[in-house]
């Protein structure tokens, strides 16, 4: 078997941008430090709506090449060379969002047999032998149905590997608190005359903003944010940043977070907020 580093870190995600979106930070800055850092992305974003005009041409297996080319450029940028698409490039298709009659394409992946798609993950699971995964919560942190799957599959992924050999001791769920989205957004209101958007979203068009005592874990990310706010940049067709600021294709700006945040799910809940991943993981694991 490969050897790996002692620390490794496993991220589930729906669609090339999600990663460097919600954990760019945290994956620059564990890849900087050496951990193992594997990224497990389960669609290729073909049905993503694409921000640049002279893009537009992009849809469909087209659009899903290119976001790969994007996701690939966002990697270089965080130092992350583990990343993988669930069952290779193209076995499971975007959804779209809910509701549309996209859900219904038997290749997507809202169609998929969960338990099936959670042993493909299960596989990278016992080879990498990650001590902490990261995904979505049960909304997908927005009712997004590739994220809602991406969820299930994770979750269910976690158990079989438990199973056949490898328990995950640390399971973290995306996460904002309250309060930081609350005055990210002051902070916006107030700078938006000065941005490049014209409109801003608001505190609940954010994914994963929780109560701020149910939030477990921050993530010093300040550091790796040009290497974060890179990341997002390379996904050229589904965001704009500005930064501190972004935009996605809803045309509404939002703050790019340097600092993450999450809930631990799987694991012993700490008793004050930890400012690490790893924290209570032995070195002998
Ligand atoms: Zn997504």
């Amino acid at each position: 078997m490969t050897e790996l580093p002692d620390r490794r870190l496993l991220l589930v995600h729906a669609h090339p941008d999600d990663e460097s979106i919600n954990n760019g930070a945290t994956m620059a800055r564990y890849a900087a430090e050496g951990a193992h850092v594997t990224l497990v992305t389960c669609t290729l974003g073909e049905r993503g709506e694409v921000i640049p005009p002279g893009l537009g041409h992009l849809s469909g297996a087209a659009l899903g090449g290119h976001r790969l080319g994007e996701l690939k450029e966002a990697m270089r940028a965080l130092g992350v060379t583990d990343f993988r698409l669930l069952g290779g490039a193209g076995r499971y298709c975007d959804s779209g969002m809910m509701g549309l009659p996209d859900n219904d394409d038997p290749g997507c992946f809202w169609q998929a047999d969960v338990d099936r798609a959670a042993g493909l993950l299960a596989e990278v699971i016992l080879e990498i032998r990650p001590q902490v995964l990261v995904t979505y919560d049960d909304d997908g942190g927005y009712g997004h149905p590739d994220h809602i799957q991406a969820h299930r599959v994770a979750m269910r992924a976690v158990e079989l590997a438990a199973e056949q050999g490898w328990d995950v001791p640390k399971v973290y769920w995306n996460r904002v608190p309250r309060s930081v989205a609350e005055e990210s957004f002051a902070r916006l209101d107030g700078d938006l005359p000065g941005l490049p958007f014209d409109k801003a979203a608001t505190v609940a068009d954010v994914p994963g903003v929780v109560a701020d005592e149910q939030v477990t874990t921050e993530i010093d990310g300040t550091a790796y944010a040009a290497a974060k706010a890179a990341a997002m940049r390379a996904h050229v067709t589904q965001v704009t940043v500005a930064e501190p600021y972004f935009v996605l294709s809803n045309g509404l700006a939002q703050p790019l977070f340097t600092t993450e945040y999450y809930e631990l799910v799987r694991g012993e809940r700490p008793g004050k907020r930890e400012s690490d991943l790893f924290a209570g993981i032995g070195e002998a694991s």
